[in-house]
């Protein structure tokens, strides 16, 4: 089993930031992922860190991560982020229907794991990160950074567990 997984946007404290609320999405996103990447490896499959982490404008980060992910061959890509803009609840966004069981079980994972709301698996076309990268890719929206109830229930380490249960489900 081989993935790839980054976190969304750029370096925490440079240009490029993600979302800031009563959570810091790009410093979070980049917990999930480093605690998904070690519990990938722990359990026995390839992880590749395709995160950006120079400071730089949205497409030229967003470049540089579908150049990472697509350098390796993998089974699945996965994109961390958080949302932002006044709703609560994990959801994920998908560009076909083969990452359609692996998201489904994210999300319920997530939505169960930390108690928030599953806003349910979306299909999306046109996410630069998911229409770029040659191996199927799923988008995790982890929680709300600006929800006061995603904040007090946010736990990245479960949601890493979710995400890499969710990995080791649908990959042969
Ligand atoms: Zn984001």
């Amino acid at each position: 089993m081989v993935f790839n997984i980054h976190a969304g946007h750029g370096n925490p404290m440079g240009r490029g930031c993600g979302a800031v609320g009563l959570l810091d999405e790009s410093f979070e996103a980049r917990r999930v992922k480093d605690e998904l990447i070690r519990q990938l490896r722990y359990y026995g499959a390839v992880a590749y860190d395709c995160t950006f982490d120079g400071n730089a404008s949205q497409n030229a980060i967003l470049n540089g991560i579908v150049k990472k992910c697509n350098s390796h061959g993998v089974d699945k890509d996965v994109s961390i982020h958080l949302n932002a803009g006044g709703g609560t609840g994990v959801e994920v966004y998908i560009y076909s229907e083969d990452m359609r069981k692996c998201a489904e079980i994210t999300c319920d994972l997530i939505s169960r794991y930390l108690g928030i709301r599953n806003r349910g698996v979306k299909i999306n076309k046109s996410l630069y990160v998911l229409r770029k990268t040659a191996a199927p890719a799923m988008l995790v929206e982890c929680a709300f950074v600006d929800n006061e109830t995603d904040r007090e229930r946010w736990n990245y380490e479960r949601v890493a567990s979710s995400i890499a249960q969710a990995l080791f489900a649908t990959t042969k």
